[in-house]
């Protein structure tokens, strides 16, 4: 037996992901699940850099555990992910916090068994690979999702959008193996899993690296051939990228939900341009036109992002225009966050008191697009997908993404059930069983 284990994970799904990975080898090496920071005996910081605050907030928690060093000088610190793989991040943070024993990148955490092993003989491990070396597979994987596991079907990107550090900490491109990634979720069907959600920067490039054998839309088909009940989702989609193929074959299938999150980020095209998004509002629009009118009830939702370089009202008024239009599900807003080393970051900055306006207004304007959707479902019956049940308090989600709460007096958690929207409270939706 090894100890305990805390890991500390930041940003989006694929760390979550990835740390139910660092989990799994730790695990593998005897480690077992600490209830909390203090009771480890090993803290991983699984690290994002999308937006600053995510990096100062990495920091402030490892001043909390230089602290606790105080008083437990045998607990171990690894820090990995993508603030750790950004150029000379090894160096910075090691002289920051001297007491860290571990670091490596996005390109090594299947290492990481291996520095462990080291850490009876070494004090210290650094390791970050500069490229991305193929994929490694058959790592072990110690999941806390609930009824939804994560697959990975591909890693990097290829479009370096003027704003974003991801190319740069994640690498190019890489398909993982279509029979692989079928051979997982079958598994992963057998274990009693209902919702899979798949996992890459820009699924809709999946298998462009792989010389025409496959894409995406077939990979949707044959993950959506097993005779199961389950669900299929994915994330994220590049609107340039989405095709009306694989829009056919979601509308096709009972297996894959009626969901898409397309981040428009902005609606003015001289923004999108300086973005480097490589499409126009025309052209999302078109592409919203086209979802719609294969799966008329689809659920859409959005990343937008206020106050990039350059914005003028008159921009984000056509954001505004966007968002209005497309009448989103849920909209997921950000201010624009500098990041050295992107193109953006070079660019004229928007006064923060102008972006706070501006975000204040966005989210405004999608809690009333969302009060009035809510009111909208009250009456209509959704097939519902619950994750979570205590007491006979249930939740769950529509194939169409809608979250909705309801009574049950049995434990439904994992099945799929009939639920009528009786009502709202603050856009959530509130329904009763139907049986
Ligand atoms: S598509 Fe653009 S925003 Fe998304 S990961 Fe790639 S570079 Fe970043």
């Amino acid at each position: 037996m090894q100890g305990k284990y805390f890991i500390n994970t930041y940003g989006c799904q694929m760390n979550v992901h990835e740390s139910e990975k660092l989990a799994g080898i730790l695990r593998s090496r005897g480690y077992t699940e600490a209830e909390s920071l203090e009771t480890a005996d090993i803290v991983v910081f699984n690290t994002c850099c999308i937006r600053e605050t995510a990096e100062q907030r990495v920091l402030g928690n490892l001043g909390i555990v230089k602290k606790l060093l105080e008083t437990k000088p045998g607990l171990k610190v690894a820090v990995c992910g993508c603030m750790a793989q950004k150029p000379g991040a090894e160096k910075a943070l090691k002289k920051r916090c001297p007491f860290i024993n571990i670091i490596f990148g996005t390109h090594n955490l299947h290492k990481f068994g291996e520095y462990l092993d080291q850490l009876n003989q070494k004090k210290y491990i650094g390791e970050i690979w500069e490229k991305e070396e193929g994929i490694a597979e058959d790592i072990p994987v110690y999941r806390t999702s609930g009824v939804n596991a994560w697959v990975n079907i591909m890693y990097g990107c290829n479009n370096f959008c003027s704003y974003c550090i991801v190319p740069y900490v994640r690498g190019r491109e890489r398909s993982r193996n279509a029979d692989k990634i079928c051979d997982d979720v079958k598994r992963l069907l057998d274990e009693g899993y209902k919702e899979i959600t798949l996992l890459g920067q820009n699924v809709n490039s999946y298998g462009n690296d792989l010389g025409g054998e496959i894409n995406f839309a077939r990979l949707l088909e044959r993950l959506s051939g097993f005779d199961y009940k389950y669900r299929i989702r994915f994330m994220t989609s590049h609107p340039k990228d989405l095709s009306e193929d694989v829009v056919k074959v979601i509308a096709a299938s009972d297996k894959l939900a009626d969901y898409v999150h397309l981040p428009v980020q902005a609606g003015s095209d001289r923004i999108l341009k300086l973005m480097n998004r490589k499409y126009t509002q025309k052209d999302y629009l078109e592409k919203i036109d086209m979802i719609r009118k294969y799966i008329p009830h689809v659920g859409l939702s959005s990343d937008v992002m206020v106050g990039f370089p350059t914005e003028t009202e008159e921009d984000f008024l056509e954001t505004v225009n966007v968002v209005k239009r497309v009448w989103y599900n849920n909209l997921f807003t950000f201010i624009y966050s500098r990041r050295s080393g992107t193109p953006a970051d070079k660019m004229e900055q928007v006064d923060i008191s102008v972006k706070k306006d501006r975000i204040k207004r966005l989210i405004a304007l999608q809690f009333d697009i969302g009060n009035r959707e809510a009111k909208n479902c009250v009456g209509k019956t959704y097939e519902v997908l619950c994750d979570e049940w205590k007491d006979g308090k249930a939740k769950g989600k529509s194939s169409c993404e809608k979250a909705i709460s309801f009574r049950s007096e049995n434990d439904v958690k994992g099945q799929f059930v009939q639920v009528k929207i009786t009502g709202t409270k603050n856009n959530q939706l509130k329904g009763e069983l139907v049986y």
